[in-house]
């Protein structure tokens, strides 16, 4: 286990140690079925366990009523860029769109593929995305308004969400998501690619209210509608099972070794204060994203020239702190600091962030 680095990776990204040790553990014979997970039936009992048991998770930790379904889809949170303009948006209708970066830019470019109305809300691309926009523009009768709620790339992060006046709120949730508590009410619907804080690629979860279920317009490829997945309980087709069963495990690892919501976003919180309280004293190193927009998952920062940068990164990884460098789009370094990324890696980053800037600054 010494051989293992602290993982500061975007994503894929970090799993809890525990949950990889029990993964192992029931790898080559699950729970005295004589078979691996990797080679049992989605329609067996032990899946459909796994699959109601993680249903349930999703449900008591985002404290969800009735009216809401929990999904385990495929094609990544990217195929949820067009599926919510098909399933929701009629042609002629309009949706607003908060442009904060890279995956929000993503989602409308696929709304406007389909020829579908977008107007947009908000926008901070006149500062390079590296603030959360405060002033709104919604249209009256729009059917939804989609933003993304952690903008990986940029390291910024809605602190709270808009009132939208009872539009319902679409997020992409993927870099944030069961990071913090927060009140789902205003959301119509929340998805997320797993491979950041839920498990490994694969599997995208989507959590979807049954008033937006309804207006699901037909006829649409089966795989595509969101009907089709709530009417089947994801079991439609063949589901990534072992991708579900491995998000299990993080949620259970979630609500009964962390304890809930409230006590990650704290545990959350303390290691983004280390990175952003160390970098604001010291000034080495500079955060990329104003004060008030700050990611606590994606910490963004520059150091004086990309040479610095470069070795920084590589003598990082030979410290044993890997998947420090910024997005290729943007350059400058990155600490991806995910729900199951440690204090004590956060320390230790912390402290080696200390020892370079002795050395260079
Ligand atoms: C990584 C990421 C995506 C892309 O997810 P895929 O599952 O690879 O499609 C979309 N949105 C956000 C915010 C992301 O961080």
């Amino acid at each position: 286990m010494s051989a293992r680095i602290f993982n500061f990776n975007p994503g894929p990204a970090a799993l809890p140690l525990s949950v990889l040790e029990e993964i192992q553990a029931e790898f080559l014979d699950y729970r005295g079925t004589g078979m691996s997970l990797l080679e049992i039936s989605h329609r067996s009992k032990p899946f459909t366990d796994i699959l109601n048991e993680a249903n349930g998770r999703v449900e008591r930790l985002l404290g969800l009523t009735e009216e809401y379904h929990v999904l385990f889809l495929q094609g990544g949170a990217s195929t949820q860029f067009s599926m919510i303009p098909m399933n929701f948006l009629n042609m002629g209708a309009t949706a607003d769109y908060i442009n904060t970066g890279a995956w929000s830019n993503k989602a409308i470019k696929e709304a406007l593929l389909l020829k579908r109305r977008v107007n947009i809300s908000a926008s901070s691309e006149d500062r390079n995305f590296c603030y959360i926009p405060k002033v709104f523009k919604f249209t009256p009768g729009a059917i939804y308004v989609h933003l993304t709620s952690n903008n990986t790339i940029k390291g910024t992060q809605w602190a709270d969400y808009p009132d939208t006046g009872g539009e319902p709120i679409i997020s992409d949730m993927s870099s944030d998501i069961l990071s913090r508590p927060f009140n789902i009410r205003p959301f119509g619907m929340i998805y997320a690619g797993a491979q950041k804080n839920l498990g490994p690629s694969g599997v995208t979860l989507v959590v979807i209210r049954q008033d937006m279920v309804e207006r699901v317009q037909d006829p649409l490829p089966s795989m595509l509608s969101y009907k089709t997945h709530v009417d089947k309980n994801s079991l439609y087709n063949t589901p990534p099972v072992f991708g579900i069963y491995v998000i299990g495990l993080v949620l259970k690892w979630l609500e009964e070794t962390i304890g809930g919501l409230t006590a990650m976003s704290r545990i959350n919180e303390q290691k983004a204060a280390l990175m952003y309280d160390y970098m604001d004293e010291n000034g080495f190193y500079t955060p990329t994203a104003d004060k008030d927009s700050r990611s606590l998952m994606n910490v963004t920062f520059r150091l004086p020239n990309e040479d610095l940068e470069k070795r920084f990164v590589d003598e990082a990884l030979s410290n044993g702190l890997g998947g420090l460098k910024g997005h290729r789009s943007v350059g400058g370094c990155r600490a991806s600091i995910y729900n199951a990324v440690t204090l004590e890696a956060v320390e230790t980053l912390v402290n080696f962030m200390k020892e370079f800037a002795r050395a260079n600054g």
